[in-house]
């Protein structure tokens, strides 16, 4: 049996857990937070990072910060997973949903332009894959109609374009640490600033609108409702077990870029009958996901199929959000969505975990090559 997924320890969470309790402080912003914070702001050499208790709450914190409100416009991929749209219909914004680049999978910089009213009030990107959208071009638009950029980076900490981490290219980033994604906390997230306007707001919007973290640091000398918020800070608990797994973050990425480059190598041998990854030379990627597309429904679903009854589990994703019934009912579309709606019918995604051994690669891929199996007609 091969899940498509396993979450996974790599170092130090239980010491740092236990180190967590022991310093007597479990709530948020503990030590814990706070050295994730610092990891993360090093690291990425963004101007402010605040954990949240998942890439949700970091999108739900942006859609508060742009002031969206209702009727307003918010130009995103409709192939993309709920939370980008939520986030922002949460606010009574209006999706609009443009479609994806046939390559890459991201949102089609080409097609921004033409759904940009003058109700819009952000353009929200998708990372797809952890493989960067064409930030050059999508930031002149952003700029050219004074509109904010949000990366939903979910699926793209240690991915860069042109040297630059991304998360940190748009006004405002937001990370996943759910435990699917690279470096993981089960549920988890962060929140990236990188236009520094949004600092002070955004630490009373994640403490419940108060201005607790001033009154912290002394800068007030009592803390109350200023705004806006919620609780979307996570347990010190939860940044223990990331802090760990943020130090080992390059670690992880390189032993996930050995899978997918097996994946790739192996997948080689079916070009014509599949389409493997694209990666734009300009773009680093953090190999979070190893996809193939397929012909059509027919060939995907008998793959799967296969797989499966073998006890392997590759998966499929997304439903287009456009057609589905919120999207239906809170966003529109701007274009056809023919490559959304085919990508959707026919890509699959293959077992990626930091555990998944040369053993169990072996024998994904010899199921796959077996003599007299349905997936040898494919
Ligand atoms: C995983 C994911 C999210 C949601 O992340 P959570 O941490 O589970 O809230 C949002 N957007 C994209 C593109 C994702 O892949």
């Amino acid at each position: 049996m091969i899940p498509f997924n396993k979450p996974f320890l790599i170092d130090k969470e239980f010491e740092y857990i236990q180190d967590a309790i022991n310093q007597g402080v479990l709530r948020g912003d503990g030590i814990y937070t706070k050295k994730c914070h610092e990891f993360l702001e090093k690291k990425l050499n963004c101007k402010k990072a605040l954990l949240t208790h998942s890439c949700t709450a970091a999108l739900e914190m942006a859609a508060i910060l742009l002031d969206i409100k209702p009727g307003d416009e918010i130009i995103m991929p409709s192939y993309t997973f709920v939370s980008t749209a939520n986030a922002f219909v949460l606010r009574g914004g209006v999706p609009v949903f443009v479609d994806i680049r046939e390559d890459t999978l991201n949102i089609d910089e080409n097609l921004i332009e033409n759904a940009i009213t003058e109700k819009t009030k952000a353009i929200c990107v998708v990372h797809y894959a952890g493989v960067s959208c064409e930030m050059d071009k999508i930031l002149e638009i952003a700029k050219k109609y004074k509109l904010p950029v949000v990366e939903d980076a979910a699926q793209a900490l240690g991915s860069f374009y042109k040297e630059k981490p991304l998360g940190t290219i748009g006004d405002l980033g937001c990370f996943s640490f759910h435990e699917t994604k690279n470096v993981i906390s089960g549920e988890g997230g962060a929140l990236i600033i990188n236009d520094p306007k949004y600092i002070e707001r955004a630490e009373i919007i994640r403490e419940k609108g108060t201005n607790r973290s001033q009154f912290f640091r002394g800068e007030v000398d009592k803390y109350t409702w200023v705004d806006i918020g919620s609780s979307f800070l996570p347990s010190d608990m939860v940044a223990a077990y990331l802090f760990s797994q943020l130090e080992n973050m390059d670690k992880i990425n390189k032993k996930r870029m050995e899978i997918w480059q097996n994946y790739d190598e192996f997948f080689s041998r079916y070009d014509g009958k599949i389409r493997r990854p694209y990666i734009p030379n300009n773009c680093k990627h953090n190999a979070h996901m190893y996809y193939v597309l397929f012909k059509n429904l027919a060939e995907r679903t008998q793959f799967i199929d296969y797989m499966k009854s073998n006890g392997i589990n590759p998966v499929f994703h997304y439903i287009p959000l456009h057609s589905s019934p919120a999207g239906i009912k809170y966003g529109r579309v701007s274009g056809d969505m023919a490559v959304t709606d085919r990508v959707s019918d026919t890509l699959v995604r293959m077992p990626m975990y930091y555990t998944l051994s040369d053993e169990e690669l072996s024998s994904i891929k010899s199921f796959i090559t077996k003599e007299g199996t349905e997936f040898e007609n494919f």
